[in-house]
Order: structure tokens, then C-alpha cells, then sequence
């Protein structure tokens, strides 16, 4: 594996966020992209360099003043294409952004809905040990249930990390007092 790509990726992505916090106003950014490319190399046996660094990569241009241009010149045309792929339209509304990635997770290549789905699960795990400071219960329960849709509506494509993701959203469910996915 290329280490140096994904140090790399890490490094820019640590210099861009530095001044932001999580939802929850406490954690430090970079502690998120950081657990997506962990739990992919962790959870998922990912090994692809290019697939980990645009998960450490994969909220620089969405939140940052970062341009797909300086990821490209930086990180190369396959970091890129990922990033793009898990970047929200910001001209479209939060409601609109959320239903064009339901809508479109079944288009996402492979290493795209890699990412997206150890991205859920880092939110997903956050809706309970580090929740948005100003989320009522009922918005964390929407939000979870906004990932399972997407989650479900992604191709196959690992294993191990979809039955991670089910896994965490069984434990949320549980936390937010919610009706358990499993059938009885
Ligand atoms: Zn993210």
C-alpha cells in the first residue's frame, strides 16, 4: 500500500479542518474523516490507498475552502473522482442534498459506497457518544434512519463493514429508544 498517499491525505485534511469542531462543538473535525478511513481499513480490510485517503480526504471540499482542483493536483485524478463522488451539492437544499444520495447510492462505484457507508457508521456512532448539541431525539432518530435508507439503498460491496454499519445502527436504535431492525 502506498502509507505515504494516505499520510498525506491525512496531513491536508488535519491543515483544512483545523479550525472546525463536530456537531457535538467539542471534538476537533479531522477526529471524523480520521475514524471513516480507520473503520475502512479496520472493520472493512480495505487496502487500496487511493479509497483510504479520499475517506480522510472525503469532507474537505464540502466543509472547507478546498477546490476538487487542489485534491487532484495533490492526490491525483482517482483521489479526486472519489471525493467528487461523496460530495454534496451545495446549491441544493439539506432536505434535497439527502434524497439525491438516496437516490443515487446505487450509482456510486465501488470505492465511492466504501466510503459512504464507514461515513454513516461514524455518524451513525456519534448520534450516541457525541451528539450535535442542539439535536433533539427526534432529529437523531430521523437522521438514523436516513442512513439505514442509504445504506440499504448502496450496492453490496463489503461484507464485513455492512454488518459493522447494521450493527451500530442496532445499537442507536437502542439508545434513541427506537423499535430494534431485527425480525423477530
Ligand atoms: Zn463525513
Amino acid at each position: 500500500m502506498n502509507q505515504l498517499l494516505l499520510l498525506q491525505a491525512i496531513a491536508f485534511a488535519t491543515q483544512k479542518h483545523r479550525t472546525q469542531r463536530r456537531k457535538d462543538g467539542k471534538t476537533p473535525y479531522i477526529n471524523h474523516p480520521v475514524h471513516v478511513a480507520l473503520i475502512l481499513a479496520d472493520i472493512g480490510g480495505v487496502e487500496d490507498a487511493e479509497v483510504l485517503a479520499a475517506a480522510a480526504l472525503h469532507d474537505t471540499v464540502e466543509d472547507t475552502d478546498t477546490t476538487f482542483e487542489e485534491i487532484e493536483a495533490h492526490f491525483g485524478a482517482g483521489v479526486r473522482s472519489l471525493v467528487e463522488e461523496v460530495t454534496d451539492d451545495n446549491t441544493l437544499s439539506p432536505q434535497a442534498q439527502k434524497q439525491y444520495q438516496v437516490d443515487h447510492a446505487s450509482d456510486l462505484s465501488r470505492g465511492a459506497a466504501l466510503i459512504r457507508i464507514a461515513d454513516k457508521t461514524s455518524n451513525v456512532t456519534d448520534l450516541y457518544e457525541a451528539p450535535a448539541k442542539n439535536w433533539t431525539v427526534e432529529r437523531r432518530q430521523k437522521y438514523l434512519v436516513w442512513a439505514e435508507t442509504m445504506v440499504n439503498e448502496c450496492n453490496p460491496v463489503n461484507r464485513a463493514l455492512e454488518d459493522n454499519f447494521w450493527a451500530i445502527a442496532e445499537k442507536a436504535r437502542e439508545q434513541l429508544g427506537m423499535r430494534s431492525n431485527k425480525v423477530a
